[in-house]
């Protein structure tokens, strides 16, 4: 891992609105909150996982890292330079050091060009001359994903879901990348597939010193691959923390209720994790609860938590472990079903 002075990524108080029915200011509260001040720091080689239900603005937090978007507030540092307003044209140096890995890579692989066409696309926009020319760097980087360097003159038709995602992964690497948005790489992939390809970007990590933020809706997904932990929630973090206090001493409800619906999930102690039921959906972020974003859907919820938006505050003693609750707590056993209920404050 690398240590330059400033952090790879440094993002404050991000923030994006959306225009709601297409006026951003046309009437009161019109606008989609997809992404409303968040914090995150990405060392060179590290790797953060983003998760939440969907729609709670991580895809969205995605594209702003990468500028496919422009954020409507907040910074974007990456390696010291604020890219949050930079012109297309500024942008074009540091374009190729940050790329993106979709969910669907077919979508994403243009049908009527050939594997080898789509890896040599980045190599020219980049103006990169590998010292073996072109066609053998295309053909190391199809090796370097496990795929057979000979199929380059194949069409994303002709390979399967797992191995397209493994061209996908190839395109953002012949940009020599340093750091990877992978938004819900394996999402679409079968079961048996997903550990394979989340294997392959973790030899690409060790091997190349690349930073991964990393997006899923699941936390079992990041579990083995990020080293830090960010729950997202109607476009707030809730709660980040390395992977280890994440997963074994989670401090807010709502990642006790993704935590609870990981399979073999234990407590603290090791006893079996009670299942949470989030009812209902995420609200919509035209008009988010006020106070915490997450008192609707909360059993722990009190009058405090409807007026006063909880803080991303460090536990005691752990700096690094931040919750915005105003009860954070160690995940407890359960009240049964019906007190949990006439203890929701609706
Ligand atoms: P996630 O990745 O967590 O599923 P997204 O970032 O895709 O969440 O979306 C967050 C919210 O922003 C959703 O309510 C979504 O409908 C909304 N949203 C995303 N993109 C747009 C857009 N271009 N215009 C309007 N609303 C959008």
């Amino acid at each position: 891992m690398s240590t330059t002075e400033a952090p790879l990524l440094e993002v404050e108080g991000l923030t994006k609105h959306f225009p709601a029915n297409g006026t951003l200011f046309g009437r009161r509260g019109g606008a989609v909150r997809a992404v409303d001040g968040i914090d995150l720091t990405v060392g060179a080689g590290q790797s953060i996982g983003l998760v939440g239900e969907s729609g709670c603005g991580k895809s969205t937090t995605g594209r702003l890292i990468t500028r496919l978007l422009e954020p409507t507030e907040g910074t974007i540092r990456y390696q010291g330079q604020d890219i949050a307003h930079t012109s297309r044209r500024g942008l074009a140096p540091i374009r190729a050091q940050i790329q993106m890995v979709f969910q669907d890579p077919y979508s994403s692989l243009n049908p009527r060009h050939t594997i080898g066409r789509i890896l040599t696309a980045p190599l020219e926009i980049n103006r990169i001359d590998p010292p073996g020319g072109r066609r053998r760097r295309v053909e190391e980087l199809l090796a370097t994903v496990g795929l057979n360097p000979e199929h380059r003159n194949r069409f994303p038709h002709e390979f399967s879901g797992g191995q397209r995602q493994r061209i996908g992964i190839a395109r953002a690497l012949a940009a020599e990348p340093k750091l990877i948005v992978a938004d819900e790489p394996v999402s679409a992939l079968d079961v048996s597939i997903q550990a394979q390809v989340i294997n392959l970007l973790g030899e690409l990590r060790n091997e190349l010193g690349i930073a991964f933020v990393f997006i899923a809706h699941d936390l079992a997904v990041v579990r083995h691959f990020c080293e830090r932990v960010a729950v997202m929630y109607l476009g707030r973090v809730v709660e980040i923390a390395d992977r280890a206090s994440l997963y074994g001493d989670a401090h807010h409800p709502y990642t006790h209720a993704l935590l609870s619906a990981v399979p073999g999930s234990t407590m603290p102690d090791g006893s079996k994790r009670e299942r949470i039921l989030l009812t209902g959906d995420v609200p919509s972020p035209i008009d988010p609860p006020s106070g915490c974003h997450f008192r609707t859907r909360c059993h722990k919820a009190k009058d405090v938590c409807a007026t006063k938006a909880p803080p991303l505050t460090a536990l005691d003693g752990r700096p690094d472990h931040r919750v915005a609750c105003h009860f954070p707590a160690p995940a407890e056993v359960l009240l049964p079903t019906p007190a949990r209920r006439l203890a929701k404050t609706p």
